[in-house]
């Protein structure tokens, strides 16, 4: 695999446990040194980075790329592009594109497809549904970080399996160490509350979360976790929206199960009073909840009972994302905006700024099986980087956004930090809000 070499001078490497001024030099896209004063001996460019952070690239876990298949609502090409400039140098690709990512072959030609585009690395996921379970093991074979289960219902309709399958797949889970990922959320339950809701003639926006209460996560989760229990599968909650959930997860990894929770930015910051302010912008699955769900998210992030942050980019069209709360399209753009959100928070206190590169680089790294080629900041790990100015500042736009819709809620938002430089095995592939190198990208696996 082709990589570039590159020696970062003067920086402040922030890793999961420590703050430390260090250079790093990268030969080959792996980094081969890291110490005070190196010299530049083998190495092609020398980038001065006094005074900046310089974090692990993230490792964004939940991204909805959108291709093949859903071109229209936004495709690899713009996804990638706004990884590399927010910071991300790995995304893993959620596999409810068309086709879903149900087979080994499947899985093959979604890989030869986004190879020819990808501006940041990339891993795929395979999908189990109600009638592919006997494809578990080839599409394992074929290279898959994990295997994404829809319990409720989201973009793409796919059907949930039924509980023996489950039991199943997460037994497979066990033998290959694969984790699950679960949009976890009672698919009978959202159909129950929905029809309910929609009936009483309610069209304003937080009837969206009135039709997902926490309910429908809360018994989804415990499910989830009586099957790994009983098989060792590895379960990985994605999006927490509830505090019920947070509150199985923390119970669930003090029994030792091998259970792991993510979040996302939008419910950390979040809550259902923005949707006067955002209207049907922050239309998602699981819904934005009350106050009392998003402090019990931060909760649950700050004493380690959340494992991971995915941004769940999951870009619309203009078209989709219009009419009234039932109509619109649930999910927004995120991958270019996950860092420099979560930086801002850092920046102003609210987070720990070395749970960054646990939460966003090493935890999802880790749990996929990348670690430590990928989210490390260690000798023989790729030169994969995201170098901050913790002076700067970011204002998000439609026109920093590079995306087909730049639809989000936070644009205008004014953010504290600036992401400065990309940089995917040693090479600069982002500078200052610019791709500047694209398709370095290339396809790994665990
Ligand atoms: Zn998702």
């Amino acid at each position: 695999m082709s990589g570039g070499s590159i020696l970062l001078k003067g920086g402040i490497l922030i890793t999961p446990s420590a703050s430390i001024k260090a250079d790093i030099k990268v030969v080959d896209g792996k980094i081969a040194e890291i110490g005070a004063a190196l010299n530049n001996a083998g190495v092609e460019e020398v980038l001065d980075v006094s005074g900046m952070y310089v974090f692990p690239g993230v490792v964004d876990e939940h991204v909805h790329m959108r291709e093949p298949g859903l071109e229209y609502k936004d495709d690899f090409t713009h996804g990638t592009a706004g990884a590399a400039v927010g910071g991300v140098t790995t995304v893993l690709e959620m596999p409810n594109t068309k086709p879903p990512v149900d087979s080994a072959t499947i899985l093959e030609e979604k890989k030869r497809l986004l190879s020819q585009k990808a501006n940041v690395d990339f891993g795929l996921y395979g999908v189990i549904h109600n009638t592919n379970a006997h494809n578990f093991d080839d599409i394992v074979a074929a290279g898959a970080v994990g295997f994404k289960i829809f319990l409720g219902p989201t973009t793409g309709n796919i059907p949930p399996p039924d509980d023996g399958t489950l039991y199943e797949v997460l037994e497979k889970s066990a033998k290959y160490d694969v984790p699950l990922a679960f949009h976890a959320e009672n698919a009978d339950l959202v159909k129950y509350f929905t029809q309910k809701v929609r009936s009483s003639g309610r069209t304003d926006p937080s009837a969206h979360t009135d039709a997902r209460p926490p309910i429908c996560e809360e018994e989804s989760i415990r499910k989830l976790i009586i099957l790994s229990k009983w098989t060792n599968g590895r379960v990985h909650i994605v999006h927490i929206a509830a505090k019920e959930g947070v509150e199985l997860v923390r119970e669930a990894k003090h029994m030792g199960y091998k259970v792991t929770g993510e979040t996302c930015p939008h419910y950390l910051l979040l809550n259902t009073e923005d949707y006067k302010k955002y209207g049907t912008a922050i239309k998602v699955n699981p819904p934005i909840r009350d106050r009392e769900h998003q402090e019990a998210l931060w909760k649950g992030v700050l004493d380690g009972t959340i494992y991971t942050l995915g941004s769940d980019h999951a870009p619309h069209s203009a078209e989709e994302k219009k009419g009234d709360i039932w109509k619109c399209a649930a999910g927004f753009t995120g991958v270019q905006t996950f860092l420099p959100l979560m930086l801002d928070q850092a920046l102003k206190g609210r987070l720990p700024i070395n749970k960054i590169p646990q939460l966003m680089s090493e935890n999802p790294a880790k749990l996929f099986r990348l670690w430590p080629r990928k989210g490390a900041i260690m000798v023989g790990s790729d030169g994969d980087f995201a170098i901050v100015d913790p002076n700067g500042t970011t204002t998000i736009t439609k026109e920093w956004l590079i995306a087909k819709y730049p639809i989000t809620p936070y644009i205008g938002w004014k953010l504290k930090g600036s992401i400065r430089y990309t940089i995917l095995r040693g090479q600069i592939i982002a500078k200052d809000g610019k791709l500047i190198q694209p398709r370095k990208g290339t396809f790994i696996k665990p």
